[in-house]
């Protein structure tokens, strides 16, 4: 063991980076150790022949995320809305450096959200909604999935317009665990009524699964290299460390939104984009799963899918 450590750290450089922002195309999937491929994996002519953007919404966003009204199953709808607001402002709160943090304002609506599936509207307003499920398997969503935030973004410029967070609580009992690992499931846990002892696998935390799902939300994708990072691709069912961001989760979020610039996303200006392409990305964290039963998604969607492990 501390052989192999020794032998990563030298050859590791001292800023390397694994960190990964998310972009049009599907991210190849290699298990929890995820491979980043960014814009310089590929040509400029590969980059406008197959569109592929970088995703990130406009700097200086501030847009209100709703709890949908159903709420969970073992917590109250008091202590989701706090730990949602924790969980966002953990990632907008970072100090990029001398004291700025990213430009970025999401908060909590007011009003509980409607829509209980990912949705986008291409008129209206669109909600950025997150929901607690218990028809997983129908909806099609890998069993060993805790949650997948899905992201609706523009063609032209890889601009973020809506995104939705589904938790999977047909297979997993979610829980606000404290400041301690959590409990073994036990019907005690849910108000509501648990999942049955069939199909649980354990009880997992909300914050610690909520913190990687905001870091999709804003446009990252799964860290290719650090295992203590919150955007490391796999987690153990009953972990709450993914609550605290890595120096990789804040790096990642610092440079892809710097702080003090005021301007839109890079990109053409407004009045030269395209019509608006919507494609769909979905993000999500899961515990040893390794493959993804997305085929008959993709094919109904027609959209782009991220491999949530
Ligand atoms: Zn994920």
């Amino acid at each position: 063991m501390t052989t192999l450590v020794a032998g990563l750290a030298c050859a590791i450089p001292v800023d390397a980076f694994a960190w990964c922002q998310a972009l049009s195309v599907v991210q190849p999937d290699t298990g929890c150790a995820q491979t980043c491929v960014t814009l310089s994996d590929f040509t400029a002519a590969q980059i406008a022949e197959r569109s592929i953007v970088a995703l990130d919404w406009p700097r200086g966003s501030s847009q209100p995320y709703a709890i949908h009204r159903a709420g969970a199953n073992a917590i109250s709808q008091d202590n989701v809305e706090a730990v949602f607001e924790r969980a966002f402002a953990r990632w907008q709160t970072i100090d990029c450096g001398d004291g700025a943090s990213p430009p970025l304002g999401f908060f909590l609506s007011e009003n509980p959200g409607t829509h209980p599936a990912p949705e986008f509207l291409n008129t209206g307003t669109n909600e950025n909604t997150m929901a607690f499920v218990s028809d997983w398997a129908r909806r099609g969503y890998a069993p060993n999935a805790f949650a997948l935030t899905t992201t609706w973004f523009r063609l032209s410029d890889g601009q973020i317009l809506d995104a939705d967070m589904v938790l999977n609580e047909q297979h997993w009992i979610i829980y606000d665990c404290g400041d301690a690992p959590c409990p073994a499931p036990s019907e005690d846990l849910c108000e509501g009524g648990c999942p049955s002892a069939a199909v649980a696998g354990g009880v997992v935390d909300l914050e610690n699964t909520v913190t990687h799902e905001v870091g999709h939300f804003l446009g990252l994708a799964h860290s290719d290299a650090d295992e203590m990072a919150t955007m490391w691709a796999c987690a153990e069912a009953n972990e709450v460390f993914k609550r605290d961001l890595s120096a990789d989760d804040i790096e990642g979020l610092c440079a892809v939104y710097p702080p003090g610039c005021g301007c839109s996303a890079a990109g053409v200006p407004i009045s030269q984009r395209n019509t608006v392409i919507v494609f769909l990305f979905v993000l999500g964290i899961a515990w040893r799963y390794r493959r993804l039963r997305s085929r008959r998604r993709r094919s109904r969607m027609g959209a782009t899918l991220y491999d949530p492990q």
